[in-house]
């Protein structure tokens, strides 16, 4: 059967969904790249944020418009992206986006997506999902483990032959849980394939996969969350998965996000964090804010400001 275009496929035609993946970053020895899948307004900024009231919204709306955060609909602008950690030893890719083939029927930007952007952004990088050595989900939530896996012949199949998935230990366990209770499609197309194919290393929420780079324990947004903290000779960064969401959580860290399984730590991790990164300047890769996606922390009132790079 015959399918219209997807709109989360305007990209293939011009449009802005899949812009091109910016440039890399050196870290001094070790290099963040990115692979871009899809940028586009998505949610209803005050479903997403349960605690974003008129108040809150008329104060960051200007601020939100300007930087591209908010679309004038009142969604929110969300990027979906993969971070490419290069270290002269490993390949690591952090988080993989949403997918082809999942079905999300009552969220059509991500429903049975068909997109090439995903292979041609590693292609961009000079890569081949071959190349990719360590493969980290920040949680494992869908838009964080799509391409984990593939489509081939019927069956899902890792996406990364060679790479071995650090699953961090009280996430695994957590989904698994929820999967034995109520089936979910994320954990059975996009884990345990992964699992089956013997590629998967359960790790500690504090693993250090290499010099300079381990993850950070995030909980909150999911049990077992984490951020990627990497150090190269000359600067610090953090890959930030969902701690934070778009740059209106920014400005007020408490807000929490509909699907955070514990709002209250989730508050914690992220004021912990972003208050560490604010001190020591390190660079925010973000999963979701928009392009650049990438940028600094200025203290703000309650908050921060977002600076991007
Ligand atoms: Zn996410």
């Amino acid at each position: 059967m015959d399918t219209p275009p997807h709109p989360a496929d305007r990209g293939a035609t011009g449009a802005d969904a899949h812009p091109a993946s910016p440039g890399a970053i050196d870290l001094g020895g070790v290099v963040v790249e990115r692979v871009v899948e899809q940028q586009l307004p998505i949610f209803d900024a005050q479903s997403f944020f349960p605690g974003l009231t008129d108040e809150v919204l008329d104060d960051v709306r200007p601020a939100a418009l300007a930087e591209g955060s908010l679309d004038p609909s009142g969604e929110l602008v969300l990027a979906v992206q993969s971070y490419v950690v290069r270290t002269p030893r490993l390949t690591v890719v952090v988080d993989t986006c949403v997918g082809n083939h999942r079905s999300y029927p009552h969220l059509p930007p991500w429903d049975r997506l068909q997109l090439t952007s995903y292979a041609g952004g590693l292609a961009r990088l000079g890569l081949t999902p071959a190349d990719v050595d360590v493969v980290v989900n920040t949680h494992l939530h869908g838009d964080h483990v799509g391409w984990n896996t593939t489509l081939a012949g019927g069956r899902w199949v890792p996406t990364f032959p060679n790479a071995r998935h650090l699953f961090v230990a009280d996430e695994l366990a957590h989904w698994q849980a929820v999967h034995a209770g109520t089936p979910s499609a994320v954990v059975a197309d996009s884990v345990l394939p992964v699992l089956a194919a013997g590629q998967a290393e359960v790790v500690a929420a504090d693993h250090q996969l290499d010099d300079g780079v381990r993850l950070v324990h995030t909980p909150g947004h999911t049990p077992g969350h984490v951020v990627v903290r990497v150090d190269g000779t000359d600067r610090g960064a953090l890959v930030t998965g969902d701690l934070v969401h778009s740059p209106v959580q920014l400005r007020h860290p408490d807000l929490t996000m509909l699907m955070d399984v514990d709002p209250a730590q989730s508050v914690a991790s992220r004021r912990r964090v972003l208050n560490e990164a604010q001190r020591e300047q390190l660079l925010l890769c973000t999963g979701h804010f928009p392009l650049p996606s990438v940028g600094t922390l200025d203290a703000h009132a309650e908050g921060f400001v977002w600076a991007p790079a």
